[in-house]
C-alpha cells in the first residue's frame, strides 16, 4: 500500500488525527524554547554537521580504530553486512550463553532488522524495556515514532492494554498509576533476564567506548544485572573523539524533546567486571547510501525525531502510514534507498515546506534530498503507470502551445458550465478538501495580450506607466 492510502485511513478518525497533530506540535514548541535559550545553537549545528561529514568521509578508518580500541577494552566486535547476518550473530551469542530471556533497551536498528520476531521464533523471550516500546510490543505493533514509539496511542487505550496484559485496574487511565504498573512489571523482567541488549547513540573511535541515551535508565538496568551485554549499532553511529560527544549530547535531547540533556547518558567502556560485551556493527544498506553522492548526507542523522515532530504530513498522517522503521522526512530518504519499488510513495509524502531542514540539528538538507528522490524514482521507472501516464500527458500539453490553449479553454468552460457533481467527485482529489476558484472567462495570455497589445509576447517588460499584469487581473475580476 502507498503512503497516501495508509494516511487516509489514519485521517479518517479526525479527532485522533487532530490530537496527534497537537501532541507533536507541543513537542516541537518545547524544542523551539530549548533551542532559543542557547545563543550558540547554530554554531553547534554547524560543528555537528562538520564532524559527521568528516566521519563519514573517513568511515573505514574510524571503524577500524573503534574496533581496535573496543577490543583493547575487552569487548568482542562483530560485523554484519545485513539484517539477516545481524540477527544470526545475536542469536549465536545468546545460544552460546544459554540465554532464554533477553531485556532490550530501545534500539531502532534491531527494529529495522526485525530482531524480536526472529528471536521469538527461536524460543527466546524478548522484553522491550523502554516504556513506549513495551506498550507497542504488548499491542503487537511497530513503533510509530523513533523517540516516542507510542505517541499514536491515547492513555485510555494504554489503560485497556495494561488491563488485558498486566492485570491493572479496569478503566484506569491515570498516567502515574499506569507508569507504576509498568515499572513493577518491568522490574520482574529485569530480575529474570539472562542478557541485556542495547542500541548505541554514539560510538567513539578514539576510545572504543559508546554512549546510550535513555530517559528511563532502562539501558543501565538491563545490562547491570546479567553478565552478558550485546550492543548493536549501525556503521554511521561513530564520532571521532570523546570531546565531540558534548556537541551531540547538547543537540540530541533539545531537538528530540526539548530537554537540556537526556536523563541518562550511559557510557560503556568494555565489559563489566566478570561479564562479556559484544558489539555488533551493522551495514544493512548504509554503505550504499555512503556511495551515493546525493544521499550520503542522510548518514549524519542522529535520530532525534525533530524532523517528524515538525513535519505537517507526519503529524497529520501518523507514523504507521510510512510502513518503515524510521518514518517521517528522514525515513522517506532512507527507505527508498533500501527498496525503491516498495517505498516509491514516501518522497511524495512531503509538502517541500523545508521545516525538517530548518530543525535538523546536523543540518541535513532533507527536503532537497526528497526532491532528488522524486527525480531518481521517476528516472528509474519506479512510479506507478497512472502517475507516469499522467505526467507524460501533462508534459505534452505543457510543451504544445495550441493544445495548452485548447485545454485551458475547455477547462474554464467546463468549470463554469458543468453541474457541481461532475466537478467535485471521487476523481477530483484536489477538490475534496478545497473549493476551486471561479473560472475566469479569458486566459492569462488573452488578458496579457489585451493589456499590452497583440504584438507583445510573454516575457516582455510592461511599458512604463502601464499597470502590472497583477493589476490587470485584479481590475478584471473587479468589473
Ligand atoms: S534527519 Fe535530522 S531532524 Fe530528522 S531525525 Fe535525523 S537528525 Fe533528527
Amino acid at each position: 500500500m502507498n503512503h497516501a492510502t495508509l494516511a487516509a485511513e489514519f485521517v479518517r478518525n479526525r479527532p485522533r488525527a487532530h490530537w496527534h497533530d497537537t501532541a507533536l506540535w507541543f513537542v516541537r514548541a518545547k524544542r523551539d524554547k530549548a533551542v532559543h535559550s542557547l545563543p550558540e545553537w547554530e554554531t553547534l549545528r554547524e560543528t555537528a554537521s562538520a564532524i559527521k561529514l568528516h566521519t563519514i568521509s573517513h568511515l573505514a578508518e574510524y571503524l577500524e580504530q573503534f574496533e581496535r580500541q573496543a577490543t583493547a577494552l575487552g569487548a568482542t566486535v562483530h560485523w554484519a553486512c545485513d539484517a539477516a547476518e545481524h540477527n544470526q550473530i545475536v542469536l549465536d551469542i545468546l545460544r552460546q550463553h544459554g540465554v532464554k530471556k533477553l531485556v532490550k533497551s530501545k534500539s531502532m536498528l534491531t527494529e529495522e532488522c526485525h530482531l524480536n520476531p526472529y528471536l521469538e521464533r527461536h524460543g527466546i523471550e524478548v522484553t522491550d524495556t523502554d516504556l513506549g516500546e513495551r506498550i507497542v510490543q504488548l499491542d503487537r505493533k511497530p513503533p510509530s515514532h523513533i523517540v516516542m514509539p507510542a505517541i499514536h496511542m491515547k492513555k485510555e487505550e494504554i489503560g485497556e492494554l495494561f488491563h488485558k496484559h498486566l492485570q491493572s485496574a479496569a478503566g484506569a487511565t491515570d498516567p502515574q498509576y499506569l507508569a507504576e504498573v509498568a515499572r513493577q512489571h518491568l522490574r520482574h523482567k529485569f530480575m529474570e533476564a539472562d542478557a541485556g541488549l542495547t542500541g548505541v547513540n554514539f560510538a567513539v573511535a578514539e576510545t572504543g567506548g559508546f554512549v546510550v541515551c535513555t530517559n528511563e535508565g532502562n539501558a543501565d538496568l538491563g545490562v547491570s544485572l546479567p553478565k552478558l551485554h550485546i550492543a548493536c549499532m549501525g556503521i554511521e553511529k561513530l564520532i571521532p573523539r570523546a570531546k565531540d560527544l558534548g556537541v551531540f549530547l547538547r543537540l540530541l535531547a533539545r531537538s528530540a524533546t526539548g530537554q537540556p540533556i537526556t536523563a541518562y547518558s550511559s557510557h560503556f567502556h568494555g565489559p563489566r567486571l566478570g561479564g562479556e560485551l559484544h558489539i555488533v556493527i551493522v551495514d544493512n544498506g548504509r554503505s550504499q547510501l555512503l556511495a551515493s553522492g546525493e544521499f550520503r548526507g542522510s548518514l549524519k542523522c542522529i535520530r532525534c525525531g525533530a524532523c517528524m515532530n515538525t513535519c505537517p504530513v507526519y503529524r497529520r498522517s501518523g507514523g504507521h502510514s510510512y510502513e518503515n522503521t524510521v518514518p517521517g522526512p528522514i525515513g522517506s530518504i532512507l527507505a527508498p534507498a533500501r527498496d525503491p519499488q516498495h517505498y516509491y510513495s514516501l518522497p511524495y509524502a512531503c509538502s517541500l515546506c523545508g521545516s525538517c531542514t530548518d530543525v535538523c540539528p546536523v543540518k541535513i538538507d532533507i527536503h532537497h534530498q526528497l526532491l532528488t528522490w522524486r527525480r531518481e524514482l521517476a528516472v528509474h521507472g519506479h512510479l506507478p503507470w497512472t502517475k507516469r501516464f499522467s505526467m507524460k500527458l501533462a508534459s505534452i500539453v505543457l510543451r504544445t502551445t495550441w493544445l495548452y490553449g485548447l485545454m485551458g479553454n475547455m477547462g474554464r468552460w467546463a468549470l463554469r458550465n458543468f453541474p457541481r457533481w461532475l466537478v467535485y467527485n471521487r476523481l477530483n482529489a484536489w477538490g475534496r478538501q478545497r473549493e476551486l476558484p471561479p473560472a475566469p472567462r479569458r486566459s492569462f495570455r488573452q488578458l496579457y495580450q489585451e493589456h499590452y497589445g497583440r504584438t507583445t509576447t510573454a516575457g516582455t517588460s510592461p511599458q512604463p506607466g502601464g499597470n502590472s499584469v497583477g493589476d490587470s487581473q485584479s481590475s478584471t475580476s473587479r468589473h
